[in-house]
């Protein structure tokens, strides 16, 4: 008969977080919790003086900046209605280079002076915060004796309240800054970039004949991919406490080959914790849409409703916060690293990317029109264009210690940048390469003179899920993020990069139209999308990217396939990536080089992390475990078992010692001041090293009697739901 296991009894049990939750229909006029807990534009008309409400959306309108009147009275009315809804703290919450979110919390309440206290929240304190920064990382933009930094409110970004059961708190979205004027923070370079493609959109849109559109916003909507284990689990093991992933662990003898849980039926305990994500995530005004299990068992997936990118990126680090804490109350950890479990499919995010007018025309929407489909072409080709030039600042924007795992592994996206564009729409460009484009054959596609072709748009069916950069019928998907990622970065580098692709374009279609008054856009475009096309077409690939023949093409091809994050991050510091976020004052070049040195200095302190951790539970946990059963062995005097335990502890231990050695700090000390250099030593000698100790860890963990295993495995994390 099976011993019983009390833990893992234990950890299947679980009980629903209150009776209100998850229950509710959503729809229900009396139930709508939608940006409940957002100070909306809604809720500002409401509560501000008409003239003030107006001045307010002037002022934004024109990105100008608040006077102090205006301030305070925004300050005032976002004051009462905080206090109305429970908040008694307000923190600026900001995006420093970590990658996560920080605030600091002050009170509303200020003594007067006479035993009471009022609540105060002035213009200033809302407008501009400078909290004591100096442990940030910078990358060496600040030094020490200059260690403030500066939070100035976005008002483009609502702000909204978090509720704790012991309280609530306003949060007002900012940005981060040095005194010297140089961002801190992800948000800022996203706002110069949004700015950026919209000057570049809507300067093309004119030469199409669009007087109207204003503005262009990049728009956004990411899909999430996470891991939801027993929290009894997490806690007893310390590499996924201090590492967030599992450092050691032996494949279980079942994995994801049945394809049983992919969209499979959700687990309850799985559902009712999503119902209160969403139910938490609307309050707070975030579109959550879609929800299912994912490839991997005990892996799901959680995607909102498209936003501009600005209010999409603060969603998204909400999401993920709230995705972490809900997962509390359920007895649950909800795991965001990009590769908790080896040899288990890892978690990615899937950045939906799009480019929209301020009168609701989405840019990469197909038209009706040949004038329409003409627009498009345009600003397809602009993706292209940039995509392929930038491929490798690209790769290098969603570089990390977790990646590293996913991308140059044998896993989807690979390292190597490539654009899927699907049958469709390649034969389309085919065709302009060919010069079939003569506006000869009337109300034929496009004025491109090929009936045959098919008619856009060209909505579903054609989907290719190993490419890392598919377009998917009105928008972009890169799918190359990391679960655990900002979106900031990645899109920063989108924007403005399509931007000078946009730019580039204009300035080839104006001067064609100068040069000859008979020429219309019509006439004019279809030989420089050729050009364009002809130029960058080697980015495109439709076949699968996980196939090894595809990395021989891609080199022959010229096409960069940057496995690690080392030989990713200088790309971030390139003179064609200097000059465009230059030429789009997007990040100065001391602006990118404190990212380069911020993310590189997190590989190696990550990798040392998983190292000191790694080395500890092998002697601490493995391998007395290991000693027991050959002690067990040899009592039994079973010479053959015996030998087998002797032999792996041995490997065991001389793996620990090598571990320990290159990862001391002398081993390291030689790195020191050159971030580069450390990096590659964790990934070439570190690295290594701990993949030593695993292995013989692993072969133990198949060897050591059940009961004497001091770790949660695999097939008990992954499986136990
Ligand atoms: P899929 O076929 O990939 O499931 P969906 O239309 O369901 O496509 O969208 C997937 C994701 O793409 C969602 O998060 C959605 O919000 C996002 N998305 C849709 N349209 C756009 C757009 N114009 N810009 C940015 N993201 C978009
Ligand atoms: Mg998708």
């Amino acid at each position: 008969m099976p011993r019983t296991r009390p833990h893992n009894l234990y950890a299947a049990q679980w009980t629903p977080n209150g009776q209100s939750l998850g229950t509710l229909d959503l729809t229900e006029p009396a139930n709508q919790l939608f940006g409940a807990n957002v100070f909306t534009i809604s809720e500002q008309r409401e509560r501000l003086p008409k003239e003030t409400y107006k001045r307010l959306k002037k002022t934004l309108e024109r990105g100008e900046a608040l006077d102090v009147r205006l301030a305070d009275a925004v300050a005032r009315a976002m004051k009462d209605w905080a206090l109305e809804n429970g908040a008694t703290h307000f923190t600026h919450w900001f995006q420093p280079l970590t990658g996560s979110t920080a605030e600091k919390h002050d009170s509303f309440y200020a003594p007067t002076g006479d035993g009471r206290a009022i609540a105060e929240f002035s213009g200033k304190e809302l407008v501009q915060g400078e909290p004591d920064a100096s442990s940030f990382p910078t990358g060496g933009i600040r030094a020490t004796f200059e260690a403030r930094g500066y939070t100035a409110w976005d008002p483009t970004s609502p702000a909204f309240i978090l509720e704790n059961p012991n309280g609530a708190v306003l949060c007002i979205p900012t940005a981060f800054a040095s005194w010297t004027g140089e961002a801190l923070d992800s948000k800022i370079p996203l706002l110069r970039s949004m700015d950026a493609l919209s000057k570049s959109a809507v300067r093309a849109l004119r030469l199409f004949g669009d007087e109207r559109s204003q503005r262009v916003f990049t728009t956004v909507g990411p899909e999430q991919e996470y891991f939801l284990i027993d929290e009894q689990y997490y806690y007893d093991r310390p590499d996924l406490v201090n590492t967030g992933r599992t450092l050691l662990g032996a494949k279980p003898p079942k994995g994801h080959e049945l394809d049983d849980h992919y969209f499979g039926s959700i687990p309850e305990r799985i559902l009712a914790y999503m119902l209160e994500v969403e139910q938490e995530l609307a309050k707070l005004g975030v579109p959550v849409k879609t929800r299912h299990n994912e490839v991997a068992p005990n892996q799901y997936e959680i995607a909102p409703i498209f936003e501009n990118s600005n209010v999409g990126s603060d969603h998204q680090q909400l999401s993920m916060q709230v995705m972490q804490s809900v997962a509390r109350r359920y007895g649950l950890v909800c795991l965001l690293h990009e590769k908790p479990f080896a040899g288990v499919n890892g978690s990615g995010k899937h950045n939906n990317w799009s480019m929209g007018t301020d009168k609701g025309h989405n840019l990469l929407e197909p038209g009706d029109t040949p004038h329409d489909n003409v627009q498009f072409l345009f600003f397809c080709s602009a993706v292209i264009q940039a995509v392929n030039k930038h491929q490798g600042l690209l790769r290098a924007s969603v570089a990390s210690a977790g990646q590293d795992h996913r991308l140059g592994a044998n896993e989807a996206p690979p390292a190597i940048i490539s654009i899927f564009l699907g049958a469709e729409l390649l034969k389309v460009f085919e065709a302009i390469e060919k010069g079939e484009t003569g506006a000869s054959a009337p109300g034929s596609l496009l004025g491109l003179g090929t009936p045959v072709l098919p008619p856009l748009p060209m909505h579903g069916g054609d989907r290719n899920r190993t490419s890392p950069f598919a377009f998917t019928g009105n928008k972009f998907e890169f799918r190359a993020l990391g679960s655990s990622q900002s979106l900031a970065l990645p899109n920063t580098v989108l924007n403005t990069i399509v931007a000078e692709a946009i730019d580039d374009l204009s300035n080839k279609l104006e001067a064609a139209l100068k040069r000859s008054k008979a020429a219309t856009v019509e006439k004019a475009l279809p030989k420089i999308l050729q050009k364009s096309f002809a130029d960058n077409k080697r980015i495109i690939f439709e076949g699968d990217n996980y196939d090894e023949k595809w990395h021989a093409e891609a080199e022959k091809r010229g096409l960069l396939n940057l496995r690690t994050t080392p030989e990713a991050l200088p790309l971030l510091l390139e003179k064609q990536t200097v000059d465009v976020f230059g030429k789009y004052a997007v990040l100065s070049k001391r602006e990118l080089e404190s990212r380069f040195e911020v993310m590189g200095e997190q590989y190696a302190t990550k990798l040392n992390i998983e190292a000191e951790t790694l080395a500890d539970m092998a002697r601490t946990m493995v391998l007395p475990a290991a000693l027991r059963q050959l002690a067990l062995a040899d009592s039994a005097q079973v010479s053959t078992v015996a030998s087998e335990v002797r032999e792996t502890t041995n490997d065991l231990v001389d793996a620990i010692q090598e571990l320990e050695r290159v990862n001391s700090p002398q081993a390291h000390e030689p790195h020191e001041g050159d971030v580069l250099a450390h990096a590659s030593y964790m990934r070439d000698s570190v690295q290594p090293a701990m993949a030593a100790v695993r292995d013989a860890a692993d072969r133990l963990e198949r060897m050591v009697a059940d009961d004497l295993w001091p770790l949660p495995r695999y097939s008990e994390m992954l499986f136990i739901k």
